[in-house]
């Protein structure tokens, strides 16, 4: 039996991989849609076979309740949205995967997590690049020290974020520009590489004066996390140049990249090292390409079943929300701002 899922908000991430990834699941399916335009769930309802029943508006989402189709609901919602919607959800008594950012700052964060443990549901975030076998296969490498102690990383998402008027642009909706949307995945993926969290960072913010993309909310960000075990992370993100959307981790005796290491398809990984004599040797390494999408609902839907925790639950997005705040505090006060430890209780891995 696999678990039913509940898609809330019909936009391009949902359409164009979320709906087509649940039809590749092989512990998921679509159960239900949630959106505010009608006619459009209509036509995608008919396409995926969903009942008229089985459509909600943002004000009939709270029946969901009454759903026994429904196991999970996955938010697709700008994010300004995902805190009222994980609330509603675990209310209704759903388990629920949220896409990242988590939400726009970390008290809307706490109270996610709050919700869903008063509820018993389970939260994950959907970071897919943690279920993505080639970037995990990369976290393999780091932490089996294949090329001695990690030194540095230097990770990169950058896109040339075009309309002024979209959610993105507007900081009530999006809660920050290039970082919360993209800088992220920098962020997110040298903690899930490391498996430690950073104990400081230097950060600065640069947007072009007069660009109207960046009113509200930054183009650039580039920002240093340095971790307790010595490990320096350079990252950098921004709205206003075009894709780069890579890293390369830096060890004792060889190199590990990734480029690209964020898009859906196409990813490439490759490594280097030197041997006796000191000839490089390079080469590629090649996995399977895999649906992130399928292999993130099929971990969550696994961990409903099985009563288990998630591997990126909603501490993992706290996490990263607490490290953007303090980059941009850094950036604001242009000092290094040191991040508290974390308790080990509240480890992730
Ligand atoms: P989108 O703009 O294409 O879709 C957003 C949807 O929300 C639309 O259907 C829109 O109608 C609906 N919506 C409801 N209220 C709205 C409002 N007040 N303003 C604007 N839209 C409103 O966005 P998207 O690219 O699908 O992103 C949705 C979420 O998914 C975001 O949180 C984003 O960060 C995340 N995302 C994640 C990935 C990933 O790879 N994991 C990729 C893209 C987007």
């Amino acid at each position: 039996q696999r678990v039913g899922y509940a898609v809330v908000g019909l936009g391009h991430l949902s359409l164009e991989e979320i709906l087509p990834a649940l039809s590749q699941s092989k512990k998921s399916k679509l159960a239900a849609l949630v959106s505010g335009s009608p006619d459009k769930m209509q036509k995608i309802a008919r396409q995926y076979g969903i009942k008229p029943e089985n459509c909600y508006s943002y004000a009939t989402y709270d029946k969901l309740k009454d759903n026994k189709e429904v196991d999970v609901i996955y938010i697709v919602l700008p994010n300004s949205m995902h805190m009222e919607y994980t609330v509603r959800g675990a209310k209704a008594g759903k388990h629920i995967l949220c896409e990242k950012p988590m939400a726009t700052s970390s008290k809307e964060c706490e109270k996610m997590i709050e919700a869903c443990e008063k509820a018993g549901r389970k939260l994950m975030i959907a970071y897919r690049i943690q279920y993505e076998p080639m970037n995990r296969k990369v976290q393999e490498l780091v932490r089996n020290k294949t090329y001695g102690q990690t030194k540095m990383i230097e990770a990169m998402n950058c896109q040339n974020q075009g309309d002024p008027n979209q959610w993105r642009q507007k900081k009530a909706l999006a809660g920050g520009g290039s970082l919360p949307d993209v800088g992220l995945y920098c962020l997110n993926t040298v903690r899930f590489l490391l498996g430690e969290e950073p104990s400081e960072v230097t950060a600065q913010v640069y947007s072009t004066p007069g660009d109207p993309r960046f009113k509200e909310v930054e183009e650039n960000v580039t920002f240093t996390l340095r971790f307790p075990s010595g490990v320096l992370a350079n990252c950098a993100t921004g709205y206003g140049s075009y894709n780069a959307k890579r890293y390369r981790v830096y060890s004792e005796t060889g190199w590990i990249q990734m480029d690209p290491a964020f898009t859906y398809h196409g990813l490439k990984l490759e490594r280097a090292n030197a041997d006796q004599e000191g000839t490089e040797n390079k080469a590629q390494v090649n996995i399977g390409e895999k649906n992130q999408f399928a292999l993130e609902m099929d971990h969550f839907s696994e961990c409903v079943k099985e009563n288990k925790r998630p591997y990126t639950p909603g501490e993992e997005g706290l996490q990263d929300q607490r490290i953007m705040e303090a980059i941009y505090q850094s950036a604001k006060d242009g000092k290094p701002v040191k991040l508290p430890a974390v308790a080990k209780q509240d480890a992730f891995r």
